[in-house]
């Protein structure tokens, strides 16, 4: 099997929307191509005194509607094609939810759980510096991803600042709350996957009561989601994350396993009457109505696709469906909400957290998740309506709405020189 490559999953669907809009491929060309690419090495002298360098990179896909937007994601599998693939997405997204940002995504190849705390701040400090030249509040606006945390998002701001020798806040969403941080931008991302959850089933004629979850991933946007569907009645009857899984038929208590993991517990050793313990890979093949992978791309692939029980998935992650088990979810009427509609939370919050910053207000929580949910149910009945004019799934349905917006931007605004 060819080895992996989110960017070409990208162009694949990217072609198959724009053949539905009836582009001429002149229309949309640019998309297929990220607009700059910068690689960096990053020095670091580590706690022992050795020095090691660490391979980063920041990928502008698109600015074409707004200043590029997108996050950092610390983790050992990160390489080029990730990152032009997760930027890509970010111009989708943000043109989904009719944002006036851009694409673009950062990150660096490596475990920061190998890493000390002051090492940690010393490579996101130098990674900053050294993509400085191209980022900015009007330029390209970074943001945490899987494993960057809102006191990094804190480094990212100090150091700019510093460099600059003035405070701009704006340059980073996601930051804690004390440097101009937004409210209820941590749970941004899985309250929108709430959002989008409670929609599609109002559009099934479904009802949470009757439906059972399972989680794949618990950190801020499983974790989140968890919470949150847990509370609106849902019954979440497995989740896993990077220790293993777990399994309860009658429903897992979401909140005693939440205070467990706050206490240093390992979600794979957690015990209760009733709960059994999952394999990490089972908990995408589990007994559930509604599949949420909340991890990292490539999860549902042409292996394991056959094997999915659920009847409804929700991408919380990016890209967690390779393109060949989104051909076997559609012909089993599986229904997908595509991860650039799911997801989009995070980045909705961020651009509130943007204009809070560049405007000096701030925002109280009800305003913020009040917002929230006006665009995810409007960008929400948008993709729907795109899909059932077209007669094609929610995926290529949210690709036309935002190559629509994109293309229409750039005819726009032409061609320099
Ligand atoms: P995170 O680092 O907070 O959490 C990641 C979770 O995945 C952890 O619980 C980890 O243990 C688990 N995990 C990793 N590998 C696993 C495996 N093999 N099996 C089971 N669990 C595993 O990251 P996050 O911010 O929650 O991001 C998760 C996904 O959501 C990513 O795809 C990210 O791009 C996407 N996303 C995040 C945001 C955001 O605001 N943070 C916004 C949009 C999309």
């Amino acid at each position: 099997m060819a080895e992996y490559n989110p960017y070409e999953n990208m162009l694949l669907i990217l072609e198959r929307a724009a053949g539905l809009l009836g582009l001429n491929k002149n229309d949309y060309r640019t998309l297929k191509y990220p607009e700059r690419i910068l690689q960096v090495s990053i020095p670091i002298e580590m706690d022992d005194g050795s020095v090691r360098v660490f391979e980063g990179y920041r990928i502008q896909h698109s600015s074409v509607r707004g200043p590029c937007k997108g996050g950092i994601r610390y983790h050992q599998d990160v390489d080029m094609n990730e990152v032009k693939a997760l930027a890509a997405w970010m111009s989708f997204k943000c043109a989904v939810v009719n944002i006036p940002y851009g694409g673009a995504k950062g990150g660096i190849k490596v475990d920061p759980r190998k890493l000390t705390k002051k090492e940690l701040e010393r490579m996101t400090r130098r990674y900053t510096a050294s993509i400085m030249p191209i980022i900015g509040p009007q330029e390209d606006i970074l943001a945490p991803d899987v494993n960057t945390t809102p006191e990094i998002m804190g480094w990212v701001m100090d150091t700019y600042s510093m460099v600059k020798g003035v405070n701009v806040p704006g340059v980073v969403t996601g930051k804690p709350l004390e440097i101009g941080g937004s409210l209820g931008r941590v749970q941004a991302t899985g309250r929108g996957v709430r959002i989008v959850t409670r929609e599609i089933i109002k559009y099934l004629g479904l009802s949470p009561k009757q439906l059972t979850v399972s989680i794949q991933g618990m950190g801020n946007v499983g974790g989140t989601a968890a919470r949150l569907l847990y509370k609106e009645g849902f019954k979440i009857v497995a989740v896993a994350d990077i220790t293993g899984g777990i399994r309860a038929d009658a429903g897992l208590d979401i909140p005693a396993i939440q205070a467990y993991m706050e206490q240093g517990g390992a979600l794979g050793s957690y015990e209760a009457p009733g709960v059994v313990k999952l394999e990490n890979s089972d908990i995408l093949t589990t007994q559930c109505d509604i599949l949420i992978p909340a991890t990292m791309e490539n999860q549902l692939t042409a292996e394991n696709a056959n094997d999915v029980k659920a009847k409804i998935i929700i991408e919380a992650a990016n890209g967690p469906t390779a393109v060949e088990a989104d051909e076997i979810f559609n012909e089993k009427g599986i229904i997908v909400v595509p991860d650039i509609l799911a997801n989009a939370g995070g980045v909705v919050v961020s651009y509130f957290e943007w204009v809070q910053n560049i405007n000096g207000q701030i925002w109280d929580l009800n305003k913020v998740n009040s917002s929230l949910e006006k665009i995810m149910v409007r960008s929400f009945n948008e993709v729907l309506g795109m899909k059932e004019k077209n007669d094609t799934t929610l995926r290529v349905g949210a690709y036309m709405l935002a190559i629509e917006r994109l293309v229409a931007a750039k005819k726009i605004r032409g061609f320099f020189p």
